[in-house]
């Protein structure tokens, strides 16, 4: 299986910045076939980056998008405007749950959405300081997964990669703190459960599953030998350029 290394710009870097970003991470970057190096800009620089990036080493992923294709949706992009512009999508992920109130119903219309247009979907999920502290990560982790995988047939989750990323472990979360890769680990192996549950245990195996949270280039190498974890999605180390060829140059040495 690939190793994805995914960075998730959110809302910073206007388009001009994005596309001279995207360009020193073109010439640094050599052809790795087997690390899947993926970028999420704003929204507004999926298409021009789109023109710029050479996909054989690069791909696009959005950050999010509606479930509905077109319509009195003021505001919103679709996943059918993505088709060909972004080969991936964030979806759910905990700001999009916790400042913008996404459920697990819109959340599994989105994955839904997604799939139909061609993008694959990075699912998030993951448990709040607090959950973890109650003894409920596994509700949490279960309700998320199978709530957003709810629309996704056997046929299709070969299309889909999870991403594990604990809200207490993100780094713009109050007080953030470093997971452990045991308690990655342990969260990961859970998820497979569940995806072997409701897919069997074959599919549960292929489903690629991501871990995010405070990721730099210091303990990138540590996550990516958990077992079970498949890549990272990286979200400020994502920004600083060195710091993120680094981490790519990390899974390019522990994963061959
Ligand atoms: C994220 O927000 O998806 C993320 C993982 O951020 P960071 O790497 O900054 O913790």
């Amino acid at each position: 299986m690939k190793t994805y290394i995914v960075g998730n710009w959110k809302l910073n870097f206007t388009v001009g910045e994005a596309s001279i970003y995207l360009h020193k991470l073109l010439t640094a970057l050599p052809n790795y076939r087997n690390i899947e190096v993926v970028v999420a800009p704003t929204a507004i620089a999926l298409q021009p980056l789109s023109l710029q990036v050479d996909r054989h080493k690069i791909k696009l992923s959005a950050q999010n998008a509606f479930y509905r294709d077109y319509g009195a949706f003021t505001g919103e992009i679709s996943f059918s405007q993505l088709r060909g512009i972004a080969d991936y999508s964030i979806i759910g992920h905990s700001e999009r749950r916790y400042i913008f109130k996404e459920d697990d119903k819109m959340i599994a219309k989105k994955v839904e959405a997604a799939i139909r247009n061609k993008v694959m979907p990075i699912l998030c999920i993951g448990e709040t300081e607090s959950e973890r502290a109650f003894g409920e990560t596994a509700d949490v982790i279960r309700d998320q997964l199978v709530g957003g995988l709810s629309e996704v047939s056997d046929d299709d989750i070969d299309k889909v990669i999870i991403a594990y990323e604990p809200i207490w472990a993100i780094s713009s979360t109050k007080s953030a703190k470093l997971a452990t890769p045991d308690e990655i680990a342990e969260v990961v192996e859970l998820i497979r459960k569940n995806l072997a549950d409701i897919y069997g245990e074959k599919v549960a195996e292929n489903v690629p599953v991501l871990f995010g949270g405070s990721v730099n280039p210091s303990n990138a190498g540590a996550y990516l030998t958990v077992p079970g974890v498949n890549g990272l999605l990286i979200g400020g180390a994502s920004l600083i350029l060195n710091e993120f060829t680094d981490i790519i140059e990390t899974a390019k040495r522990v994963r061959s």
